[in-house]
Protein backbone atom coordinates (compact mmCIF):
# COMPACT_ATOMS: atom_id res chain seq x y z
CA UNK A 1 0.00 0.00 0.00
CA UNK A 2 1.19 3.61 -0.79
CA UNK A 3 2.73 5.72 1.88
CA UNK A 4 4.69 3.11 4.29
CA UNK A 5 7.82 3.57 4.99
CA UNK A 6 10.69 1.18 6.36
CA UNK A 7 11.78 1.87 10.04
CA UNK A 8 13.00 -1.97 10.55
CA UNK A 9 14.02 -5.07 9.60
CA UNK A 10 13.60 -8.26 12.19
CA UNK A 11 15.45 -11.10 10.92
CA UNK A 12 15.19 -10.14 7.36
CA UNK A 13 11.50 -9.25 7.23
CA UNK A 14 11.20 -5.52 6.31
CA UNK A 15 8.99 -3.79 9.11
CA UNK A 16 6.77 -1.00 7.16
CA UNK A 17 4.96 1.76 8.69
CA UNK A 18 1.92 3.52 7.34
CA UNK A 19 1.72 7.20 7.50
CA UNK A 20 -2.14 6.40 8.58
CA UNK A 21 -0.38 5.47 11.99
CA UNK A 22 0.25 9.21 12.84
CA UNK A 23 -3.67 10.16 12.62
CA UNK A 24 -4.56 7.57 15.60
CA UNK A 25 -1.54 7.82 17.69
CA UNK A 26 -2.47 11.27 19.23
CA UNK A 27 -6.18 9.93 19.36
CA UNK A 28 -5.40 6.97 21.65
CA UNK A 29 -3.21 9.38 23.63
CA UNK A 30 -6.01 11.41 24.18
CA UNK A 31 -7.85 8.93 25.07
CA UNK A 32 -5.46 7.22 27.46
CA UNK A 33 -4.96 10.78 29.31
CA UNK A 34 -8.91 11.10 30.03
CA UNK A 35 -9.43 7.31 31.42
CA UNK A 36 -8.85 5.88 34.75
CA UNK A 37 -7.31 2.93 35.80
CA UNK A 38 -7.20 -0.29 33.98
CA UNK A 39 -7.56 1.62 30.68
CA UNK A 40 -5.51 5.32 31.53
CA UNK A 41 -3.63 7.86 33.21
CA UNK A 42 -6.43 10.28 34.47
CA UNK A 43 -5.55 9.62 38.18
CA UNK A 44 -1.96 11.09 37.76
CA UNK A 45 -0.12 14.73 36.53
CA UNK A 46 1.54 14.43 33.38
CA UNK A 47 -1.08 12.02 32.00
CA UNK A 48 -0.70 13.37 28.42
CA UNK A 49 2.81 12.40 28.21
CA UNK A 50 2.42 8.71 29.69
CA UNK A 51 -0.99 8.50 27.20
CA UNK A 52 1.18 9.45 24.33
CA UNK A 53 3.99 6.39 25.24
CA UNK A 54 1.10 4.21 25.75
CA UNK A 55 -0.41 5.42 22.36
CA UNK A 56 2.93 4.32 20.90
CA UNK A 57 3.32 0.96 22.85
CA UNK A 58 0.12 0.00 21.37
CA UNK A 59 2.29 -0.67 17.68
CA UNK A 60 4.71 -2.31 19.60
CA UNK A 61 2.36 -4.71 20.72
CA UNK A 62 0.91 -5.31 17.37
CA UNK A 63 4.10 -5.90 15.78
CA UNK A 64 4.95 -8.47 18.67
CA UNK A 65 1.80 -9.58 17.64
CA UNK A 66 2.58 -10.03 13.88
CA UNK A 67 5.91 -11.26 14.54
CA UNK A 68 4.38 -14.08 16.16
CA UNK A 69 2.46 -14.93 12.82
CA UNK A 70 5.19 -14.40 10.66
CA UNK A 71 8.72 -15.87 12.46
CA UNK A 72 6.61 -19.04 12.84
CA UNK A 73 5.41 -19.02 8.97
CA UNK A 74 9.18 -18.83 8.54
CA UNK A 75 9.74 -21.55 10.61
CA UNK A 76 7.24 -23.99 8.16
CA UNK A 77 8.98 -22.43 5.29
CA UNK A 78 6.35 -20.31 4.03
CA UNK A 79 7.73 -16.55 2.82
CA UNK A 80 6.99 -13.47 4.67
CA UNK A 81 7.50 -10.70 2.54
CA UNK A 82 6.97 -7.78 4.91
CA UNK A 83 4.95 -6.49 8.13
CA UNK A 84 2.85 -3.02 7.30
CA UNK A 85 1.57 -1.49 10.67
CA UNK A 86 -1.88 0.21 9.63
CA UNK A 87 -3.97 2.79 11.34
CA UNK A 88 -6.43 -0.23 12.64
CA UNK A 89 -3.45 -2.79 13.21
CA UNK A 90 -0.60 -4.75 11.28
CA UNK A 91 -0.44 -6.75 8.38
CA UNK A 92 2.13 -9.32 7.95
CA UNK A 93 2.21 -10.05 3.83
CA UNK A 94 2.28 -13.93 3.98
CA UNK A 95 1.64 -16.51 1.58
CA UNK A 96 -1.71 -17.86 2.80
CA UNK A 97 -0.54 -21.79 3.75
CA UNK A 98 -3.50 -24.10 1.99
CA UNK A 99 -2.13 -26.87 4.56
CA UNK A 100 -5.12 -26.73 6.84
CA UNK A 101 -2.76 -27.59 10.07
CA UNK A 102 0.03 -24.56 9.18
CA UNK A 103 -2.89 -21.77 8.95
CA UNK A 104 -4.37 -23.20 12.24
CA UNK A 105 -0.97 -22.84 13.99
CA UNK A 106 0.35 -20.07 11.85
CA UNK A 107 -3.30 -17.96 12.30
CA UNK A 108 -3.83 -18.69 16.24
CA UNK A 109 -0.08 -17.49 17.19
CA UNK A 110 -1.10 -14.04 17.09
CA UNK A 111 -3.82 -14.17 19.07
CA UNK A 112 -2.18 -16.44 21.69
CA UNK A 113 1.01 -13.89 21.86
CA UNK A 114 -1.06 -10.95 22.67
CA UNK A 115 -3.59 -12.83 24.92
CA UNK A 116 -0.05 -13.98 26.90
CA UNK A 117 1.64 -10.89 26.97
CA UNK A 118 -1.43 -9.28 28.59
CA UNK A 119 -1.50 -12.34 31.01
CA UNK A 120 2.08 -11.23 32.16
CA UNK A 121 1.57 -7.72 31.88
CA UNK A 122 -1.80 -8.32 34.38
CA UNK A 123 0.00 -10.48 36.74
CA UNK A 124 2.62 -7.93 37.26
CA UNK A 125 -0.14 -4.99 37.51
CA UNK A 126 -0.89 -6.16 41.20
CA UNK A 127 0.36 -3.72 43.87
CA UNK A 128 -0.80 -2.64 46.86
CA UNK A 129 -0.56 1.13 46.09
CA UNK A 130 -1.14 2.58 42.55
CA UNK A 131 2.07 3.85 40.74
CA UNK A 132 3.19 5.23 37.56
CA UNK A 133 4.94 2.29 36.47
CA UNK A 134 1.77 0.15 37.90
CA UNK A 135 -0.43 1.87 35.14
CA UNK A 136 1.71 1.56 33.08
CA UNK A 137 1.24 -2.58 33.49
CA UNK A 138 -2.35 -1.99 33.66
CA UNK A 139 -2.48 -0.11 30.11
CA UNK A 140 -0.11 -2.96 28.49
CA UNK A 141 -2.35 -5.68 29.77
CA UNK A 142 -5.43 -4.10 28.92
CA UNK A 143 -4.52 -3.21 25.09
CA UNK A 144 -2.78 -6.77 24.90
CA UNK A 145 -5.76 -8.35 26.24
CA UNK A 146 -7.88 -6.44 23.93
CA UNK A 147 -5.88 -7.03 20.86
CA UNK A 148 -5.95 -10.60 21.41
CA UNK A 149 -9.59 -10.98 22.11
CA UNK A 150 -10.67 -9.20 19.23
CA UNK A 151 -8.12 -11.06 16.95
CA UNK A 152 -9.93 -14.70 18.24
CA UNK A 153 -13.13 -13.62 17.34
CA UNK A 154 -14.49 -15.77 14.45
CA UNK A 155 -14.51 -13.12 12.23
CA UNK A 156 -13.01 -14.09 8.82
CA UNK A 157 -10.33 -13.23 7.43
CA UNK A 158 -9.19 -12.03 11.30
CA UNK A 159 -7.06 -14.85 12.43
CA UNK A 160 -9.87 -16.32 14.23
CA UNK A 161 -11.93 -16.86 11.17
CA UNK A 162 -8.81 -18.08 9.65
CA UNK A 163 -8.38 -21.14 12.72
CA UNK A 164 -11.92 -21.23 12.10
CA UNK A 165 -11.55 -21.74 8.25
CA UNK A 166 -8.54 -23.83 9.38
CA UNK A 167 -10.42 -26.31 11.96
CA UNK A 168 -13.95 -26.86 9.08
CA UNK A 169 -10.91 -27.59 6.22
CA UNK A 170 -9.64 -30.47 8.21
CA UNK A 171 -12.98 -32.05 8.09
CA UNK A 172 -14.40 -31.06 4.24
CA UNK A 173 -13.35 -29.43 1.17
CA UNK A 174 -11.95 -26.09 1.38
CA UNK A 175 -13.75 -24.28 -0.58
CA UNK A 176 -17.02 -24.96 1.62
CA UNK A 177 -14.56 -24.38 4.78
CA UNK A 178 -14.06 -20.88 3.08
CA UNK A 179 -17.29 -19.98 2.30
CA UNK A 180 -19.01 -21.44 5.79
CA UNK A 181 -16.01 -19.27 7.55
CA UNK A 182 -16.70 -15.56 4.80
CA UNK A 183 -20.37 -16.39 5.83
CA UNK A 184 -19.92 -16.47 9.64
CA UNK A 185 -17.26 -13.63 9.05
CA UNK A 186 -19.84 -11.65 7.81
CA UNK A 187 -22.40 -11.86 10.63
CA UNK A 188 -19.86 -10.88 13.03
CA UNK A 189 -18.95 -7.90 10.42
CA UNK A 190 -22.67 -6.55 10.66
CA UNK A 191 -23.10 -7.04 14.00
CA UNK A 192 -19.87 -5.42 15.08
CA UNK A 193 -21.18 -2.57 12.67
CA UNK A 194 -24.41 -2.23 14.82
CA UNK A 195 -22.48 -2.55 17.90
CA UNK A 196 -20.13 0.13 16.95
CA UNK A 197 -23.11 2.72 16.32
CA UNK A 198 -23.42 2.74 20.25
CA UNK A 199 -20.02 2.17 21.51
CA UNK A 200 -17.52 3.71 18.91
CA UNK A 201 -16.89 4.81 15.29
CA UNK A 202 -13.83 3.34 15.41
CA UNK A 203 -15.91 -0.55 15.28
CA UNK A 204 -17.82 0.28 12.26
CA UNK A 205 -14.98 0.89 9.82
CA UNK A 206 -13.26 -2.34 11.22
CA UNK A 207 -16.28 -3.89 10.64
CA UNK A 208 -16.63 -2.23 7.35
CA UNK A 209 -13.08 -3.75 6.21
CA UNK A 210 -13.89 -7.35 7.53
CA UNK A 211 -16.63 -7.26 5.50
CA UNK A 212 -14.98 -5.98 2.19
CA UNK A 213 -12.19 -8.54 2.89
CA UNK A 214 -13.78 -11.57 3.47
CA UNK A 215 -15.63 -11.05 0.11
CA UNK A 216 -12.12 -10.19 -1.41
CA UNK A 217 -10.34 -13.16 0.05
CA UNK A 218 -13.83 -15.59 -0.79
CA UNK A 219 -13.25 -14.94 -4.53
CA UNK A 220 -10.17 -15.17 -4.65
CA UNK A 221 -9.57 -18.33 -2.80
CA UNK A 222 -12.60 -19.42 -5.41
CA UNK A 223 -10.14 -18.36 -8.60
CA UNK A 224 -7.09 -20.02 -7.21
CA UNK A 225 -8.46 -23.62 -6.21
CA UNK A 226 -11.02 -23.49 -9.22
CA UNK A 227 -7.88 -23.18 -11.40
CA UNK A 228 -5.28 -24.75 -9.51
CA UNK A 229 -2.92 -26.94 -11.76
CA UNK A 230 -3.97 -25.04 -14.71
CA UNK A 231 -1.40 -23.38 -17.12
CA UNK A 232 -1.33 -20.39 -19.11
CA UNK A 233 -0.85 -22.94 -22.32
CA UNK A 234 -3.83 -24.78 -21.39
CA UNK A 235 -6.25 -21.73 -21.64
CA UNK A 236 -4.64 -18.84 -24.04
CA UNK A 237 -6.04 -18.33 -27.73
CA UNK A 238 -2.89 -19.44 -29.80
CA UNK A 239 -3.96 -18.50 -32.71
CA UNK A 240 -3.04 -14.77 -32.84
CA UNK A 241 -2.82 -11.89 -35.19
CA UNK A 242 -0.03 -9.17 -33.91
CA UNK A 243 0.09 -5.96 -35.85
CA UNK A 244 3.56 -3.13 -36.01
CA UNK A 245 3.77 -0.24 -34.32
CA UNK A 246 3.98 1.49 -38.05
CA UNK A 247 0.50 0.43 -39.02
CA UNK A 248 -2.26 3.52 -39.09
CA UNK A 249 -5.72 3.10 -37.15
CA UNK A 250 -7.25 2.56 -39.94
CA UNK A 251 -5.68 -0.31 -41.46
CA UNK A 252 -6.30 -1.63 -38.08
CA UNK A 253 -9.82 -1.48 -37.85
CA UNK A 254 -9.51 -3.29 -41.09
CA UNK A 255 -6.88 -6.03 -40.03
CA UNK A 256 -9.83 -6.12 -36.48
CA UNK A 257 -12.83 -6.83 -38.87
CA UNK A 258 -11.18 -9.47 -40.15
CA UNK A 259 -9.43 -11.68 -37.68
CA UNK A 260 -12.30 -10.86 -35.39
CA UNK A 261 -10.62 -10.74 -32.08
CA UNK A 262 -10.68 -7.59 -30.12
CA UNK A 263 -6.71 -6.64 -28.63
CA UNK A 264 -3.63 -7.58 -30.80
CA UNK A 265 0.08 -7.32 -29.49
CA UNK A 266 2.42 -4.89 -31.11
CA UNK A 267 5.55 -6.60 -32.51
CA UNK A 268 8.14 -4.66 -33.47
CA UNK A 269 11.03 -6.33 -35.53
CA UNK A 270 9.98 -9.61 -33.61
CA UNK A 271 10.18 -8.19 -30.20
CA UNK A 272 6.82 -7.59 -28.30
CA UNK A 273 6.62 -3.55 -27.81
CA UNK A 274 2.63 -3.12 -26.68
CA UNK A 275 -0.78 -3.61 -26.80
CA UNK A 276 -3.82 -2.39 -28.74
CA UNK A 277 -7.37 -2.53 -28.14
CA UNK A 278 -10.47 -2.09 -29.76
CA UNK A 279 -10.62 0.62 -26.69
CA UNK A 280 -7.44 2.83 -27.73
CA UNK A 281 -8.85 3.04 -31.34
CA UNK A 282 -11.99 3.97 -29.92
CA UNK A 283 -10.15 6.84 -28.12
CA UNK A 284 -8.79 8.49 -31.85
CA UNK A 285 -11.48 10.69 -33.62
CA UNK A 286 -12.25 9.14 -37.35
CA UNK A 287 -10.46 12.27 -39.08
CA UNK A 288 -7.24 11.27 -37.65
CA UNK A 289 -7.15 7.15 -38.11
CA UNK A 290 -5.42 7.58 -41.36
CA UNK A 291 -2.02 9.53 -39.61
CA UNK A 292 -2.19 8.14 -36.56
CA UNK A 293 0.21 5.08 -35.68
CA UNK A 294 -0.51 1.89 -33.62
CA UNK A 295 2.40 2.96 -31.98
CA UNK A 296 0.97 6.35 -31.18
CA UNK A 297 -1.83 4.84 -28.93
CA UNK A 298 -1.03 1.37 -28.01
CA UNK A 299 -0.88 0.86 -24.32
CA UNK A 300 3.20 0.11 -23.71
CA UNK A 301 5.25 -1.72 -20.89
CA UNK A 302 2.91 -4.60 -21.14
CA UNK A 303 4.17 -7.47 -19.01
CA UNK A 304 4.05 -10.35 -20.86
CA UNK A 305 3.48 -14.00 -18.83
CA UNK A 306 4.75 -17.43 -20.38
CA UNK A 307 2.83 -20.53 -21.52
CA UNK A 308 3.70 -22.02 -17.78
CA UNK A 309 2.45 -19.48 -15.94
CA UNK A 310 -0.19 -20.32 -13.41
CA UNK A 311 -3.50 -19.21 -14.82
CA UNK A 312 -4.64 -17.85 -11.20
CA UNK A 313 -1.89 -15.65 -11.30
CA UNK A 314 -2.80 -14.12 -14.81
CA UNK A 315 -6.75 -13.63 -13.49
CA UNK A 316 -4.85 -11.16 -11.05
CA UNK A 317 -2.83 -9.21 -13.15
CA UNK A 318 -5.57 -8.83 -15.51
CA UNK A 319 -7.99 -7.03 -12.48
CA UNK A 320 -4.89 -5.46 -11.62
CA UNK A 321 -3.59 -3.81 -14.42
CA UNK A 322 -7.14 -3.27 -15.44
CA UNK A 323 -6.28 -5.14 -19.17
CA UNK A 324 -8.88 -6.98 -21.29
CA UNK A 325 -5.96 -9.11 -22.20
CA UNK A 326 -2.15 -10.18 -21.44
CA UNK A 327 -0.08 -11.40 -24.89
CA UNK A 328 1.89 -14.70 -23.91
CA UNK A 329 5.96 -14.49 -24.70
CA UNK A 330 8.25 -17.60 -24.95
CA UNK A 331 11.59 -17.39 -26.13
CA UNK A 332 11.32 -13.65 -26.97
CA UNK A 333 8.37 -14.77 -29.11
CA UNK A 334 4.46 -13.75 -29.16
CA UNK A 335 3.31 -17.21 -28.83
CA UNK A 336 -0.49 -16.54 -27.68
CA UNK A 337 -2.78 -14.14 -25.88
CA UNK A 338 -4.75 -14.82 -22.50
CA UNK A 339 -8.18 -12.51 -22.62
CA UNK A 340 -10.55 -12.48 -19.57
CA UNK A 341 -12.60 -14.22 -21.49
CA UNK A 342 -10.32 -17.52 -21.74
CA UNK A 343 -10.13 -16.99 -17.67
CA UNK A 344 -13.52 -16.29 -16.64
CA UNK A 345 -15.09 -19.06 -19.42
CA UNK A 346 -12.11 -21.85 -17.91
CA UNK A 347 -13.48 -20.99 -14.75
CA UNK A 348 -16.81 -21.58 -15.48
CA UNK A 349 -15.93 -24.81 -17.03
CA UNK A 350 -13.51 -26.19 -14.40
CA UNK A 351 -16.45 -24.74 -11.51
CA UNK A 352 -18.90 -27.09 -13.01
CA UNK A 353 -16.88 -30.25 -13.69
CA UNK A 354 -15.22 -29.56 -10.32
CA UNK A 355 -19.10 -29.46 -8.52
CA UNK A 356 -19.98 -32.82 -9.98
CA UNK A 357 -16.82 -34.42 -8.18
CA UNK A 358 -17.28 -32.38 -4.95
CA UNK A 359 -20.71 -32.28 -5.31
CA UNK A 360 -22.79 -29.09 -4.08
CA UNK A 361 -23.01 -30.54 -0.26
CA UNK A 362 -19.36 -31.38 -0.23
CA UNK A 363 -19.69 -34.76 -0.44
CA UNK A 364 -17.81 -36.52 -3.27
CA UNK A 365 -19.67 -38.07 -5.75
CA UNK A 366 -16.93 -39.74 -7.78
CA UNK A 367 -12.80 -39.67 -7.84
ZN1 LIG B 1 -3.09 -11.61 13.87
Amino acid sequence: MAWSFRIATVRGIPILINITLFLIIPLFAFVFAISGPPIGFATVPNAYVYGTIAGIMIFVFVLLHELGHSLLAMRYGIEVKSITLYLIGGVSAIEIPTDPKLEFRTALIGPLVSLGLGALFLALSFAPTPTVPNLFLQNFAYINLVLGGFNILPAFPMDGGRVFRAWLASRQPYLKATHTAVQVGKVFAVAMGIVGLFISPILIIIAFFIYIAASDEERQTTITQTLAGIKVHDIMTADVATVPPSMTITQLIEVMFQSKHATYPVVDNGTLVGLISFTNVHQVPPNRRDDIMVGNVMIRNVEPVTPDDEASDVFVKLAQRRLESIPVVQGGSVVGIVTQKDVTSAMTLLGEAREQIVGPDGTLIKA
